[in-house]
């Protein structure tokens, strides 16, 4: 049995659902999602989104402020389109019924972040993710053309790997078809045939043991776009947010709780364990630097220190300008934590937040696979370079679902469902004995990446990395190949496959750069300065 939809669109965060209510416009869609709709990258979004919204502000500043971020490797159409485009697609999503601040003159509120030149934020208080992502899902709800298909894990892009053409040549011509998809409450996989196909699974925050992001942040997009033979880019940029709370993961499921820059921009100063403020030694803008300056500062304080974690304090602040702007960050720390931000310090270390590389897709979302469309985290599009501005995310993901709508529904007019494709090999069998294997390995393969592949690298380290995610690469496979598939199994094989691309990616990149800081290479170099395209190899590297 087959299922057939016009369009399939992997992921419900924003990037997923604004494509998905567009497209149902033109035909029938299927959302599938792996957890319940609502969990996503999205969802945890603090800050806001990024868009010139006050007459006083300018696009071209805007464009500025995003290039300089970059360091050298945005892709400058790119940038302007995304900032042109977005305030747009801003205003599209508060018809929609996105509910965002208000100053006292009824005008948007805008709050700033570190590396904006203007007050541009378009915000709901500090949980601009959960009402974005309740916006649009209250829309595709209720459309009749869009089927949602919770706790529904993707596990392969189809394309014509999956009709028995052996691909060994790297980027040939290829079509995508669908994807099979594991159903998790009958541990059926689905085949499920689509005309057009848009990966918008997002991030992949959880390869690092300290994340912002939520346990669905595995990089299963990204791992399945890599093995489909997409083309993937720059993914040794891995944004790590400067300020999540200090041994917070295991109170949220893994998930380190962030403590957005907005406090920093509303004038939280950060101190080490000496009350010493440390920030205007490392750059001029202090605690309002890009936040790639201020992770590195902390990971230096607290290694020069030999603390785990610096304080971020806003106590100096007014008590009802907290409240008023922090709400949930406020209730979180005094119910969860027994913290109270408006009278004491908060304590605070950098945790992966964000991945600027990804799915490589040009300008109209399009992948190098046909029928393959990709926006939002899961993507690289040049938007971010070698760092992402904050809160410019949510806004890429906007713009591009807009923008891949025309393609893909150009590209599904011309297109019949694939019937060749085939059930998907269930024959494997159960091997529960071994699930230890796939827990420590998922511990591993964080650990390693913590350890070796985090804030600042060295080609020794990522040497050191890289034999030991070829080594769970192996056992994982083997083990993979043996044993019915399960949403644990996959995404360890996904997470593993991630590791292998960032250790790879961050290993072709001998300079530092943006978000990557090699100690045996601490200056940027002229001649790196281009995107680090990965070619599938894993396999044929390591082993069948
Ligand atoms: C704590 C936090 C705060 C942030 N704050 C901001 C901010 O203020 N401003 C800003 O611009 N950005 C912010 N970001 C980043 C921003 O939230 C994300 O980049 C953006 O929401 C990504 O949207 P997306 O739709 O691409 O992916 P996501 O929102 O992550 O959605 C991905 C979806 O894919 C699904 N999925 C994944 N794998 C599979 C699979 N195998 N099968 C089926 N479904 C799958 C997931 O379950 C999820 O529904 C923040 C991120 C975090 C974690």
């Amino acid at each position: 049995m087959a299922e057939r939809f016009d369009f399939l669109v992997i992921g419900s965060g924003v990037a997923g659902l604004s494509f998905a209510l567009r497209a149902a416009e033109h035909g029938t869609v299927a959302v599938v999602t792996k957890k319940a709709s609502a969990e996503s990258n999205t969802n945890y979004a603090q800050g806001g989104i990024a868009a010139v919204m006050d007459p006083a502000d300018s696009v071209e500043d805007h464009i500025e402020d995003t290039l300089v971020a970059g360091a050298g490797l945005c892709d400058e159409e790119v940038v302007r389109i995304v900032v042109t485009e977005g305030p747009e697609r801003v205003r599209e999503l508060m018809q929609l019924g996105a509910d965002f601040d208000r100053a006292a003159d009824g005008d948007l509120h805008l709050g700033r972040e570190g590396g904006h030149s203007a007050h541009r934020i378009v915000h709901a208080a500090d949980m601009t993710g959960r009402e974005v992502e309740r916006a649009l899902l209250a829309k595709v709800r209720e459309h009749a053309n869009i089927e949602l298909y919770e706790y529904h894990f993707a596990v392969e892009l189809i394309t014509e790997h999956h009709l028995g053409r052996r691909i060994s040549e790297v980027y040939p011509d290829l079509h995508c078809f669908g994807a099979y998809v594991l159903d998790e409450e009958t541990g059926r996989v689905l085949r499920i045939l689509a005309k057009s196909t848009l990966l918008a699974a997002g991030g992949a925050g959880q390869v690092y043991l300290h994340t912002t992001n939520p346990g669905v942040a595995t990089g299963d997009g990204i791992a399945m776009a890599y093995r489909a033979k997409a083309r993937v880019a720059n993914m040794e940029f891995m944004q790590f947010h400067p300020t999540s709370l200090y041994g917070s993961a295991p109170e949220f499921g893994g998930r380190s709780f962030l403590i957005t820059e907005a406090v920093r921009g509303d004038g939280g100063i950060l101190l080490n364990q000496a009350g010493e403020r440390f920030m205007p030694e490392y750059d001029e803008r202090a605690e309002l630097a890009p936040r790639d300056i201020v992770a590195r500062a902390i990971d230096d304080q607290l290694k020069r220190r030999g603390e785990d974690y610096v304080w971020l304090d806003i106590s100096h602040k007014p008590e009802s300008e907290i409240l008023g702007h922090f709400p949930n960050i406020a209730e979180t720390l005094r119910e969860r934590f027994g913290i109270d931000m408006t009278a004491e310090p908060i304590p605070v270390v950098p945790a992966a937040h964000y991945l600027c590389g990804g799915v490589v897709v040009d300008t109209r979302a399009q992948t190098s696979i046909a029928g393959l469309f990709a926006c939002g985290e899961v993507t690289c599009s040049g938007l971010h370079g070698a760092n992402r501005l904050a809160s410019n995310s949510l806004l890429e993901a906007l713009v591009y679902a807009e923008r891949a709508l025309e393609p893909a529904v150009t590209y599904a007019k011309n297109q019949t469902f694939n019937e060749a494709v085939p059930e998907w090999d269930a024959s494997r069998t159960e091997n529960p004995h071994e699930w230890v294997l796939v827990a420590q390995n998922r511990r591993e393969v964080r650990q390693v990446m913590s350890n070796y592949v985090g804030i600042v690298r060295s080609s020794l380290r990522l040497a050191r990395a890289e034999r030991r995610v070829r080594m769970l690469y192996q056992e994982t496979e083997d083990f993979y190949w043996r044993t019915t598939v399960s949403s644990g199994l996959c995404e360890l094989r996904n997470l593993i496959a991630i590791a292998y691309l960032i250790v790879r990616s961050a290993q072709q990149r001998t300079e530092s750069r943006g978000l990557h800081y090699m100690t045996d290479f601490p200056e940027p170099d002229p001649a790196e300065r281009h995107d680090t395209v990965i070619e599938y190899r894993l396999k044929e590297e390591v082993g069948p």
